[in-house]
């Protein structure tokens, strides 16, 4: 359980949406923009994820389908060009920076884009509603912090809505040892182990799996990798 003291009571300011949205218009649409200047991580990034699907797929309990994937906070579409592409049929993404979305178009590739690209949703998560039962996978990762607390509940409420029967929410994202950490610079802010995981119980989710990523450089925020499904009735006290 956390303490009291890991939670720093989220009441952003008004302009908390405003000032991300302002932030990331200036940033170049690069993968180096998107990892905050740390482009050099992206590989060992992309090979763990990658590992993870993987093993999902050919988990015998409840394998995960490989039809539909959400990449969400998707940026210019790094995630989408070398993960999700790769291993689903078709990828939708969503992202609040419609220029993003436009550069997308060119990073990804002619060939991605006509093959694999089915919707791109230039709107914010606080504001985005999946349709229902549309994805195997919801990919959520380094945009969380740019979530209220409130939204973030909300948001994935909405999102198991927006899986298949035997769909996933997977999440990526850093780690504060403590307290949240706020970053006044992009406007987001980074929260502890028992905040996240407190709140992805109030959206009503189990965390089936938790991973730690391995391999990124020391100074950087710890970075897991959860695996969230609906919390079912009747899989409370099953042991599941
Ligand atoms: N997930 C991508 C991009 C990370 S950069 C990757 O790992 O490569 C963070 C991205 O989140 C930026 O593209 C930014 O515009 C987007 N973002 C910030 N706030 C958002 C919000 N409220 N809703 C959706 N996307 C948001």
């Amino acid at each position: 359980m956390e303490t009291s003291n890991e939670r720093l009571s989220l009441t952003p300011n008004e302009n908390f949406y405003k000032d991300g949205a302002e932030y990331w218009s200036k940033i170049p649409p690069t993968v180096d923009g998107m990892l905050g200047g740390f482009s050099e991580i992206s590989t060992t990034d992309i090979h763990s994820s990658k590992t993870l699907l993987k093993q999902l797929f050919t988990s015998t309990k409840q394998p995960l389908g490989r039809g539909y994937a959400l990449d969400c906070g998707a940026g210019i579409g790094r995630i989408t060009k070398f993960l999700l592409s790769d291993l689903f049929d078709r990828v939708d993404m969503v992202e609040q920076n419609p220029q993003f979305l436009e550069s997308a178009k060119k990073y990804l590739g002619k060939t991605i884009l006509e093959k694999k690209i089915g919707q791109m949703f230039p709107v914010g998560l606080q504001d985005f509603r999946p349709e229902p039962g549309k994805y195997d996978v919801i990919w959520c990762q380094w945009v969380l912090g740019h979530l209220t607390d409130e939204d973030f509940v909300a948001f994935f409420e909405r999102c198991k809505l927006g899986i298949k029967p035997k769909g996933v929410i997977i999440v990526k994202e850093n780690i504060s040892s403590g307290q949240v950490e706020v970053d006044t610079t992009d406007s987001s802010v980074t929260r502890p182990m028992g905040l996240l995981r407190e709140l992805f119980d109030k959206a009503g989710l189990d965390c089936c799996r938790m991973v730690k990523q391995l391999g990124f450089p020391k100074g950087l925020f710890t970075v897991y990798m959860f695996v969230l499904r609906p919390r079912h009735e009747e899989n409370v006290g099953s042991g599941e």
